[in-house]
């Protein structure tokens, strides 16, 4: 085969997976070429082993990795792909943003597994970066060792990879602790840490009632007497690092803030090495500072910690990166935070991180919801401080654009009830699997029994005439334990209802509903429903992870053979 074809079939292949959720299909990409290239049709048999080829290679990559190779090697094509939206969104320009010197990060702990909150943050720091040709850092921010697995780690990655987000610098903090002790040495010598060795409640009272305690004003020389003896000395919870802020300081986050602890756990990357660790609250202006980090976004909860972000800024004279709010997403009914979602799973309240009701990327994929929805869905909610609590709706009207083209239709027939039209002529037919797309055609023979949904025979009457669609008409002529019915012609009657249907042939199948986990705030013990029902034969065929439409019934993601997920209506 010559190198110019070989081009051609990986960047259709690239375009299809990126379609359909990473997984190109060979055959689809058999037409575009056949389509192009007219003189191949006699050589089509010939070609299908080396395409078949090419696809599986290039389905075992990360659909992120995919759609990197698709923008580098085939730009056009990429460009293509976004062209048909109306316009590209952008949000709106960066206070002291300067073109190429821009640097956001996004700064996850890997304490759990990444949801849509995760995904706005993300694509906030994303989009800014390249909007200013700028640099994203992904910065593992792993100082809580008694949270964070090596799992999570990946999980966020894979989610990143997921979303096309492609960092420029990947970090751990835990790499950095080496630096961050000196860091905290210089600060106690300079007065503005000194290491407490009250216990936690006296901390804690102390704070409430704006007291400072004895080790405040011990000396410098003392403090980092105590702080040696934190890295072999103290046990965990004897000793912890103290920000000098103001005990009677209205902001409470200023009342002499921890910014170490003593944590034993193991770390997934460190092992035992460390046992000094700081908070987020030291690592965030110690790190976006040694970063390069221009713009730092979070979310709107941090707004009182920023006085204290610049008072550590300060207090060892660092580069000064620039913090910005943006507002926290949450959903209707749905959890958008890991401490919310951590204990429907301990729980088993969910089935895992990837319980379809949940709003974890990995859910939201399961599900059915493409990564490019989600880009839309955040880029629509805009970077504004104001709190935003849209509903699961807009994330959804945003997919349903996505995959309507795409998704092949089939006939699934909910809680069937049978019935028999005796004089219904055979007919072996070819139908169309989308109504405007060429996504191929499925081979259907009926004969005289069909099934139809339960919901649709309880409307029926004796004497009423009905559309088994893209079929034939029938007269409905008996009705009890069963239907019958009689054969009515096949011009289409535009006021009659039109149907769905399944033959003899069809095939069990479950679709699972997932919905709304929280109903004023109690737990919806009606949230996952199953609904069974029959397929059409060539149902049979569908892959896991295939995304189609079962028509009068909604958009569906495989999840198992004969077992879908409702993606939405
Ligand atoms: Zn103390």
């Amino acid at each position: 085969m010559n190198e110019e074809l070989r081009k051609a079939i990986v960047k259709h292949a690239l375009v299809n997976a990126f379609k359909h959720d990473g997984k190109a299909d060979a055959g689809a990409v058999l037409a575009k070429i056949l389509g192009e290239h007219q003189e191949l049709k006699q050589k089509a048999k010939e070609l299908v082993p080396e395409i078949r080829a090419i696809v599986q290679e290039l389905n075992k990559l990360p659909p992120g990795s995919q759609r990197h190779k698709l923008e580098a090697d085939f730009p056009e094509a990429y460009a293509e792909l976004f062209e048909k939206k109306e316009e590209v969104k952008q949000f709106p320009p960066l206070e002291g943003a300067e073109l190429g010197k821009v640097v956001t990060r996004f700064p996850p702990e890997p304490n759990g597994f990444p949801h849509i909150g995760h995904a706005k943050a993300v694509f906030i720091s994303y989009e800014y970066a390249k909007m200013y040709k700028g640099k994203l850092i992904l910065r593992f921010d792993d100082t809580n060792p008694a949270a964070e697995k090596l799992e999570y780690y990946d999980a966020i990655r894979e989610g990143l990879d997921w979303l096309g987000v492609k960092p420029d610098i990947v970090k751990n903090t835990s790499d950095d602790m080496e630096r961050i002790y000196k860091h905290a040495k210089k600060f106690i010598e300079d007065g503005y840490l000194y290491v407490c060795l009250c216990n936690a409640e006296t901390v804690k009272e102390n704070r409430a009632s704006a007291k400072e305690c004895e080790h405040r004003n011990i000396g410098t020389e003392k403090s980092l007497i105590s702080w040696e003896k934190m890295f072999n000395e103290y046990d965990a919870g004897a000793a912890i690092v103290r920000f000098k802020g103001y005990m009677a300081a209205l902001n409470t986050v200023m009342r002499d803030p921890t910014m170490f602890r003593i944590v034993e756990e193991t770390h997934p990357l460190k092992g035992a090495k460390y046992r000094v660790w700081p908070t987020y609250d030291f690592v965030a202006p110690i790190e976006d500072s040694s970063d390069g980090v221009t713009h730092a976004f979070r979310t709107k909860e941090y707004e009182l910690r920023d006085e204290l972000y610049y008072r550590i800024i300060d207090a060892g004279k660092l580069r000064k990166p620039r913090v910005v709010e943006f507002s926290r997403l949450s959903f209707r009914g749905t959890p958008v935070s890991k401490r919310k979602i951590k204990p429907l799973v301990e729980q088993n309240l969910v089935d895992g991180w990837s319980d379809p009701r949940l709003p974890t990327l990995i859910a939201l994929r399961r599900r059915g919801i493409l990564p490019g929805a989600i880009r839309e869905f955040v880029m629509s909610l805009g970077v504004s401080k104001s709190e935003s609590a849209p509903t699961w709706d807009l994330l959804e009207a945003l997919n349903r654009k996505l995959i309507d083209p795409i998704a092949k239709r089939y006939f699934f027939v909910p809680d069937p009830v049978p019935l028999e039209v005796p004089d219904a002529p055979a007919f072996d037919l070819k139908m169309k699997l989308h109504p405007d797309k060429d996504l191929g055609e499925k081979a259907v023979k009926t004969a005289n029994q069909f099934f139809i949904a339960a919901s649709d025979a309880n409307t029926l009457r004796v004497g009423d005439v009905f559309r088994l669609m893209e079929l034939f008409n029938v007269k409905i002529i008996k009705k009890d334990s069963k239907l019958v019915g009689k054969f009515a012609g096949t011009e289409i009657i535009q006021s009659s209802k039109k149907i769905q249907w399944v033959t003899k042939d069809s095939l069990p199948f479950a679709v699972k509903v997932p919905g709304i986990l929280y109903i004023d705030d109690v737990y919806n013990e009606k949230s996952m429903q199953i609904v069974n029902g029959l397929a059409e034969k060539s149902c049979k065929d569908l892959k896991i992870g295939e995304i189609i439409q079962f028509t009068r019934f909604g958009f569906c993601r495989i999840d198992e053979p004969q077992v879908a997920i409702l993606t939405h209506k």
